[in-house]
């Protein structure tokens, strides 16, 4: 009975698989995220190409707490249209209600990975539903999206922020500026246990 004495763990490549394939499950694109991400960033950085911007969104899906909320919301998505879940849990998810707000919270795990810029982006996308976010709130589908939504405008937020530090730090190495390694993404790749970011 060896097996017992093995610590729980999972295959990271497993996860991450995992989240690109129920992304694409449930309709979702690199590349309309990514179109967010230009919309987001294209006037601060009118050189912005559509490949950086599905670059940035394939670093902020490669980290494990972003890959932890995207697979947490599209189940409970998916277990509301399947009617699976608890009274009244059921019908708060499955109308979205206005009071429920734990979508919003799980997305704020993702914005935070890349620091307080990332608020901003999530806050102007959410109000305003572009491309991909205003086909997620479609009511009218029988699909259920109250957490993908969040999620998706997220992971655009996060991407645009990633852009923003990175784009610093190029600057400052192009004009021979000291840089200091102690950007929101260092700082949370060091203190993530999890992480997993090949970079
Ligand atoms: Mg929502």
């Amino acid at each position: 009975m060896t097996d017992a004495k093995i610590p729980y763990s999972l295959n990271s490549k497993a996860v991450a698989e995992a989240t690109r394939l129920w992304l694409q499950k449930r309709g979702v694109t690199l590349q309309e995220i990514a179109e967010l991400v230009m919309l987001l960033q294209k006037k601060y950085y009118p050189n912005l190409t559509m490949e950086e911007c599905i670059h940035n969104v394939e670093m902020v899906l490669s980290k494990r707490e972003v890959q932890n909320a995207v697979l947490t919301g599209i189940q409970l998505d998916v277990l509301a249209e399947e009617g699976k879940l608890f009274a009244p849990l059921q019908d708060m998810i499955e109308n979205d209600e206005g009071l429920y707000g734990v979508d919003e919270i799980l997305a704020f795990s993702i914005v935070n990975v890349y620091g307080s810029i990332g608020f901003t982006n999530y806050g102007y996308v959410d109000k305003l539903k572009p491309g991909v976010l205003e086909r997620l709130n479609d009511k009218t589908t029988g699909q259920i999206h109250t957490y993908l939504d969040d999620i998706v405008g997220a992971v655009a937020a996060a991407a645009s922020s990633r852009i923003a530090h990175r784009k610093q730090a190029e600057r400052e190495q192009e004009l021979g500026l000291p840089h200091a390694p102690e950007d929101a993404e260092e700082a949370a790749r060091r203190s993530s246990l999890e992480n997993t970011e090949p970079e």
